[in-house]
């Protein structure tokens, strides 16, 4: 089944799947963690083999949740991992990527990401980053939560992408970097594609959903996938919702149903600063 989910390529030009599974939310509670772990296996199964993660989350403890369930499958998976900005000086982002590393059981990251813009230069994070790649820690690195003006600042370097919030209710990148994006051949990974759940009461997506036979997260997640170089992250915490959730690749919204979208939730019609959860 790995082989259905369609994929997109990363500037070096290694495809990667456009629907993965998010973690944050993992690890915090001792309860859900068999159900955690299931569900990540489960992702495997499904093809939903990107699996995003960060050292934020549960403070380290998702990245061991990461670890424990790819033991033995590492190879499958495409991970995604994320320095937190306190942390990604010249030498604590490397000391992070080592400690991510440990707890990750691997020898090396797919995509490590910025998590989000901190007090540190870019150039001195992005330094940091090149010698990771070089010395084989991570395949490639990119950004998060950075708009149009601070991706710009990164034009010519080896950013992969920028992991943003954007779903129905969050479209203000459609203005302008999303289009940017495209132009330069990046792909945008949108986070929270079901805005953490709050979307799934919607009436205009409960509608649509019914047309379709399908549930409103199916809807959400496909909105999102409709645009091609964009990849969705939604996060789920039982294998059922992990089945449900990779469904949304077979549904394809019409014509008709964009327009009902739209007229629910308006494109921008002006520049709104990135937001951020
Ligand atoms: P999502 O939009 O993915 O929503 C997750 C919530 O929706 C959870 O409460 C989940 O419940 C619920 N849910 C998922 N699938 C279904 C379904 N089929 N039916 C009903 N409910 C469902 O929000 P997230 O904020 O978690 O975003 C996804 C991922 O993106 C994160 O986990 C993280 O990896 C990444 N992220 C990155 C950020 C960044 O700054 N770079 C910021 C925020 C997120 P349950 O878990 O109980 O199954």
């Amino acid at each position: 089944r790995a082989m259905d989910i369609p994929t997109t390529p990363l500037p070096d030009g290694t495809p990667i799947p456009v629907l993965g599974a998010g973690t944050w939310g993992y690890a915090e509670d001792p309860g859900r963690r068999r159900d955690e772990i299931a569900s990540l296996h489960a992702a495997l199964d499904e093809g939903l083999t990107l699996v995003d993660t960060a050292e934020m989350y549960a403070d380290g403890g998702a990245q061991e949740l990461v670890g424990e369930a790819l033991d033995g499958r590492r190879d499958e998976a495409f991970v995604v991992d994320k320095v937190l900005p306190s942390d990604a000086s010249r030498r604590g982002t490397v000391e992070a990527c080592e400690r991510a590393l440990r707890r990750l059981r691997t020898d090396r990251i797919d995509l490590y990401l910025l998590h989000w813009r901190g007090r540190y230069p870019l150039s001195e994070t992005v330094e940091a980053f090149t010698e990771l790649v070089d010395t084989g820690r991570i395949r490639r690195w990119g950004v998060s939560n950075l708009d149009v003006d601070e991706m710009q600042q990164l034009a010519g370097t080896a950013v992969a992408t920028d992991q943003i919030l954007y779903n129905l209710t969050r479209r203000g990148p459609e203005f302008d970097l999303l289009p940017w994006a495209a132009e330069q051949g990046l792909p945008v990974m949108a986070y929270s594609p079901i805005e953490q759940g709050r979307l799934l009461g919607d009436p205009t997506l409960r509608e649509i959903a019914d047309r379709h036979g399908a549930t409103p997260a199916q809807v959400a997640i496909a909105w999102v996938l409709r645009r091609p170089g964009t990849i969705a992250i939604p996060k789920a915490s039982t294998p059922a919702r992990m089945a449900e959730n990779r469904g949304a690749l077979d549904v394809t919204l019409t014509d008709d149903d964009l327009a009902t979208l739209d007229a629910a939730f308006p494109p921008p019609d002006r520049k709104r600063r990135l937001e951020i959860l």
